[in-house]
Order: C-alpha cells, then structure tokens, then sequence
C-alpha cells in the first residue's frame, strides 16, 4: 500500500477494495488475534504489520475502522462496524421479510442468521433469504384444537402429582377427577346437557401442600395459573384489591392472551379469611362482601379487568375475559372447624343409643374429612358461596412421616437439590434416617407443616456448604443424628479412604 492510497479523504475512498494481497494480509493478523470478539475478526488490529486494515470501510454508513471502532469481517470480504452490525440485528428482528425484494438492495448482500454468529458453522449451512420467514411462518401455523383425547385421565393426573406430591392421596384423586371434569365440561358440545362449573374448594392446615398441589397441577397442564390472596380482596371501593385484580393476575401470566386466561387456573389462598365476621355492627367489607362480589366471577361472567395493573382507573386499558372456563380453586386452612365438625357428630351421636361414642371424636384424626356445607356455613361462608364451589377436597395434617418422605421422595426434593449441589464438588452428600426424623420433629413442632422443612436444613447445612470446598480431598459427608443434636460433627471421608 502506498501513501498516496494512505492519504486519500474520506469522502473519496467509499469504494477503496482490498487487493487480494491485503485480503490475504488482513486474514492473517486476524487469525492470530487472540482476543478476536464473539469469534468475529476484528479489524485495525496492532498486529497489523502494513495497518491495511484502518483503510477498510463499513459496507453500510462507508465510516472507516479508524471512525467507527473495530470492523467486523463478514463471509463474503464484507466488513461492518459495530453499530450497523446492531442496527442489522434490531432490524431483522423487528422485519418480516418475507415479501422483500433483495435484489434491489445497493450492494451484493447474502442474507445471514446473525444471530448465530460466533457459533460453530454447521457444513452446508449457508444461510439464506428464506429461512427467518419460512421460521415466522411455522410460528403462525394454529395450534391444532385440543380434543378429549388431550386431557390426561385422571390416573394419570394423579400419577404424575405422585411424583411431586408426597401422601394427601384422597385430595389428589379428587382434585384430578375434578379437573378432568373442568376440562372436559370445555370441551363439550354447547347443545349438550351443559353441566355445571365444578370449581374447587381446598381445605387443610397450613403447609399441608394446597398451593404446592395446585402449582404442581397447573405447571403438569401447561395452563397459566394465577395465585391471590383472599385477604387483600375488600369490597370494590374500599382500601385494598379489587376482585378483578385476581384477574388481571391471570391475564398477566398467559402472557396477555386473553384465550389463554380464559382457559387458566386461578387459585384464592386463605379464603377462610373472608369469612362472615360475628357481630360486626359496620359493614364487612372484607369479609362477606368480598364473597359476594366473587360469586360472578365464580359461577362465570364477563368482566373487565384491567391490563397490568391491580385496580380500574381511567389510565389502565381492560380487556374483556370470560371467567365462563376458568378454573377457581380456593384453599384455605379454616382453623376452628375441626370444633365445629365434632360438635356436631356429638350432638348426632349424644341422641340415641350412640351416645357412648361421643368422646371418640375428641381424638379422631383427620376429622376435617367429614366436613359438610353445613359444617362451612357455620364457620362464616354464605351458602351462594359455597354453592359456586361444589367439589370440596381436604387435605390431612401432615405426619412426621409424611414429612421425612418429603423430605427425600418428591422429584425436586430438598434432598436431591442438595445433594445435587455437593455433586458439582465431586462430594457424595448422605443424610441418616435417624438424622431426617430429628430434622421432621423440628418442623412438626413449629406447626407450619412442611413449610419449615427447608429452613431447618438449610440452617444444619450451612457450615457444611461452607466448610466442604474448602478441601478438595473430601469425598463424602455423612450427616448423623448426633450432629444435628450438637454431639460432634457430621462424618467427613476422604477420597482415597472411601
Ligand atoms: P399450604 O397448604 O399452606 O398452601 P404449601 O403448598 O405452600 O402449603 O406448602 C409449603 C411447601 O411445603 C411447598 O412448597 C412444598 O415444597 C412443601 N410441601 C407441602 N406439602 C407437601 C406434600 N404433600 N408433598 C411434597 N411437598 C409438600
């Protein structure tokens, strides 16, 4: 290169071209260039002995690479700065362009998938015009309409629950059956014998599983899933969440799509919290109004619910949504039934000759199995209420048992990811029986069911996550009884001693 090429303006020089020697030049230092970016060959290097590079020029805005900042070798002896190279990608993600015609383009472009840029070459992958329409096209194809033949059994809904959701086997096959229902009912033909919503109502101590169990439902059905809380809900008006914002919930979680919403699940934790307040001289409006107003939205209406917000105002835009195929499950612990379903099988049994048998409900487990409507209208839920949510599903207290087996069982038991973690240091992780029931007792006696079981054994290991990498040598960590009862340490194996 010599210096008059060297000098020329740069106005002058849009259509300066590489002689094949310094193509060949410019190929060479940028094979050697360790810190090539993206895989890209960056241009204007120090390694550049001649510095033919600084005379390339970007193909679109025609900077050279002393302007725009290292240029970007394309297939092809095409070069682009930084910025067109951005500017390209923003714009082919935006564009269909599967109606443009190329060919009236200024210079000679071969369209790329940019984004694979800096991936190994696939042979034979050349890259073409085609592909990113013919990709738009497949994305627009309907979905085929989904048929009974779509919606599991329900043995296998609760085959699949078994993997996650540890006991609690009358809830899951109810709560299969249920949603089979549900889902079936959609699918009917509209002139058919139209049967009613079979909305869910889940009953059972706190950490027993409910919102896990409805979580681990919605995520096997691939259907969005709203989760609320009854307690923030009050009367439209009052200080706190419209009810429609349990709504706005949902739309959020599929995504805006309003078909999507309306075939989702929507779950309304405490709901023993709305229950009708005893003598209350002013008006409930947390309580039986909410109930009240949630009865529409049950039982399946329209309602305008307002986009990526939590309550109507002139500046949020609604969109309609049809509760008619939404699924409402409401959970709730409902402390002080147990009492009011016992006293009334005593007063059943205390008539007549049954009368001996009255004490043995003071003991019996799980009495909240025996639950009735009339036991739940008692307790504060207006009859309307409970109408809108006809299958009723309980779920049992959790045994130390059950909370050892959860605590090893489920596919993504805590368990697992721990063991798991070490894994990734080479180190085996084993916990004892006798170790997983202290561990049990501890969260049986913090009355928060399952709940506490992660807190509890992230405290016991948290020295080990902190002590074991620090060694490289160790292979194994035995977590005894003792150790967790603060007689000595967990039991520490070396690589070579195992
Ligand atoms: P609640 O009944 O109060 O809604 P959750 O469903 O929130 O209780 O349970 C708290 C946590 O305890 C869940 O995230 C889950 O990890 C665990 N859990 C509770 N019950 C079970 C169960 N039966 N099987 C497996 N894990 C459970």
């Amino acid at each position: 290169m010599n210096d008059e090429e060297k000098n020329i303006p740069e106005e002058e020089n849009e259509n300066v071209t590489e002689t094949e020697d310094e193509q060949e030049t410019s190929l060479s230092a940028a094979e050697e260039d360790d810190e090539a970016d993206d895989g890209l060959q960056d241009g204007a290097d120090d390694d550049d002995p001649d510095n033919t590079r600084q005379f390339e020029r970007c193909i679109m805005c025609g900077r050279s690479g002393k302007d725009a900042g290292n240029l970007i070798h394309m297939p092809g002896g095409l070069t682009l700065c930084r910025d067109c190279m951005q500017k390209s990608m923003d714009m082919i993600s935006q564009q269909d362009f599967s109606n443009m015609d190329l060919s009236n383009l200024p210079f000679n472009v071969r369209m790329i998938d940019l984004t694979k840029l800096g991936q190994p070459s696939v042979p034979g992958q050349t890259g073409s015009a085609e592909k990113p329409a013919k990709k738009k096209k497949e994305k627009k194809k309907e979905e085929p309409a989904l048929t009974l033949k779509d919606i599991p059994a329900p043995h296998i809904l609760k085959g699949w629950l078994d993997d996650y959701v540890i006991g609690q086997e009358k809830a899951k096959k109810a709560i299969a059956v249920g949603v089979y229902n549900h889902y079936k009912r959609i699918l009917a033909a509209p002139d058919d014998v139209e049967s009613e919503k079979g909305n869910i109502l889940l009953i059972g101590p706190t950490g027993s599983g409910k919102t896990y169990l409805v979580r681990t439902l919605a995520k096997l059905l691939k259907v969005p899933l709203a989760i609320a809380d009854a307690t923030s809900l009050t009367e439209a008006g009052y200080i706190g969440d419209d009810i429609e914002s349990v709504l706005s919930k949902l739309l959020a979680q599929a995504g805006n799509d309003v078909e999507k919403a309306e075939h989702g699940i929507v779950y309304i934790d405490e709901i023993d919290k709305i229950a009708k307040k005893k003598n209350m001289n002013s008006r409930d409006v947390s309580g039986e109004s909410v109930q009240q107003e949630l009865l529409k939205m049950l039982e399946g209406s329209t309602m305008e619910v307002p986009v990526g917000a939590g309550s109507k105002n002139g500046m949020v835009p609604l969109a309609n949504i049809n509760t008619q195929n939404i699924l409402f499950i409401c959970g709730g612990a409902f402390p002080g039934l147990e009492e009011i379903i016992t006293e009334r099988l005593k007063q059943r049994s205390s008539m007549g000759f049954n009368a001996e048998l009255k004490d043995r409900f003071d003991n019996e487990k799980n009495v909240i199995r025996r639950v009735t409507t009339e036991d739940l209208r008692k307790f504060g839920m207006i009859p309307e209420f409970l109408g809108r949510l006809p299958v009723v599903v309980t779920l049992d207290e959790l045994t130390e048992d059950f909370l050892v087996r959860i605590l090893k069982e489920p596919r993504n038991a805590i368990l697992k990811q721990y063991e798991k973690l070490l894994a990734m240091d080479e180190v085996q992780l084993v916990i004892e029986d006798e170790a997983l029931q202290v561990i049990a007792k501890d969260a049986l006696a913090k009355d928060t069911g399952a709940r506490a079981l992660r807190a509890i054994l992230e405290e016991y290991m948290l020295d080990i996550m902190y002590e074991i990498p620090k060694d490289p040598n160790i292979g194994r960590v035995t977590i005894t009884k003792d150790y967790l009862e603060g007689h000595g340490g967990p039991i520490i194996e070396l690589r070579g001693s195992m």
